[in-house]
């Protein structure tokens, strides 16, 4: 398993090539305050390497901040990559539309990219480079524990490799939890009324999913973790001693801090969480996808 942090700065975008928008669809309630939308786009590259678990780089038009010509994104590859009917490579991923405060000014400004892609539709064209990063890679022995957490848009990569590991690799799966975590109800991505299609691939034998909401949904509100994983921390703290569980977790940056705090309380000490994660991470048991 890989544990890549890389800067922006650093990934090869030598190479681009272009893709084209088949659908572009709402997957948050018309009443939630999130615009997340999940884009379906056909790649112009019939041998497109993508592998599961990686993310492709967007190249949003307009001056950035170095000179360059296009602002670079990465986002989360949301599903199996599969064949269009024209015999391209067809992949999706899932956008949620950002804004951001100006902390001199106060004001809020929409971000770049990610308003870009929210704002494409069906037939428009846009360019891609990548794909990067290997993120999750299925445990190495059978009948493993596989814990999930994530929240906001960290469920995109986690529906592709659900769908992976039970299509592809059943006997890989002894257990596996599914923490996710959003600001309220309205923003569980693929996990409410609206769209709830996790259900279709997952073996109910297997699987199970803890939702956790923020007990105050405002943006910067940290998600209400305590509830989802401290109900289960005795069972979750042994599982960790078992050397074939592995953790991995998708999202924001904020959940590490999150984490740790709820972690150390299981531990009994930050510091002995420390020590436990920095094995689990040396060991390729905790893989973090955070951005
Ligand atoms: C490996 C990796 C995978 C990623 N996968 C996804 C993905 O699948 N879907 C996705 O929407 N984004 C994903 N991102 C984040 C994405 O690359 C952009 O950072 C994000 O869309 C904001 O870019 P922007 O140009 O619109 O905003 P900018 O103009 O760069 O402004 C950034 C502001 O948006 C906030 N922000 C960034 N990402 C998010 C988010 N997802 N939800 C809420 N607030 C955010 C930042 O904290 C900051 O305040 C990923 C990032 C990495 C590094």
């Amino acid at each position: 398993m890989t544990q890549a942090r890389t800067r922006l700065a650093d990934y090869d975008t030598a190479q681009t090539y272009t893709a084209t928008v088949v659908a572009s669809e709402r997957i948050t309630a018309d009443t939630a305050d999130a615009e997340v939308r999940e884009l379906v786009l056909d790649v112009d590259r019939p041998d497109f390497p993508y592998k599961l678990g990686q993310s492709i780089g967007v190249l949003a038009p307009g001056q950035a901040a170095f000179g360059q010509e296009h602002h670079f994104r990465l986002y989360s590859v949301a599903d199996l990559p599969e064949l269009g009917p024209a015999g391209r490579p067809r992949i999706k991923i899932c956008v949620r539309r950002c804004s951001y405060i100006d902390h001199h000014s106060g004001e809020e400004y929409p971000g770049i990219a990610s308003n870009y892609l929210c704002d494409l539709r069906p037939d428009d064209t846009l360019q891609l480079a990548g794909p990067y990063g290997l993120a999750f890679e299925p445990p190495p022995e059978n009948a493993a524990n596989i814990i999930l957490i994530g929240t906001g848009t960290g469920i995109a990569p986690f529906r592709a490799f659900v769908k992976h590991l039970y299509a592809e690799c059943r006997e890989k799966v002894g257990r596996l939890w599914l923490f996710y975590g959003a600001r309220s109800g309205l923003e569980l991505l693929y996990m409410n009324d609206h769209r709830n299609d996790f259900t279709q691939y997952y073996d109910e034998a297997t699987f199970e999913a803890f939702t956790a909401l923020s007990p105050r949904p405002n943006w910067a509100d940290p998600i209400g973790w305590d509830q989802a994983i401290a109900e289960r921390g005795e069972e979750l703290w042994n599982l960790l001693a078992d050397i074939r569980t592995y953790v991995y977790v998708a999202g924001l940056e904020p959940m590490r801090d999150e984490l740790d705090k709820i972690f150390s309380t299981l531990a009994g000490h930050p510091d002995r969480w420390q020590r436990r994660k920095a094995e689990l991470m040396a060991g390729g048991r905790w893989v973090e996808l955070l951005y």
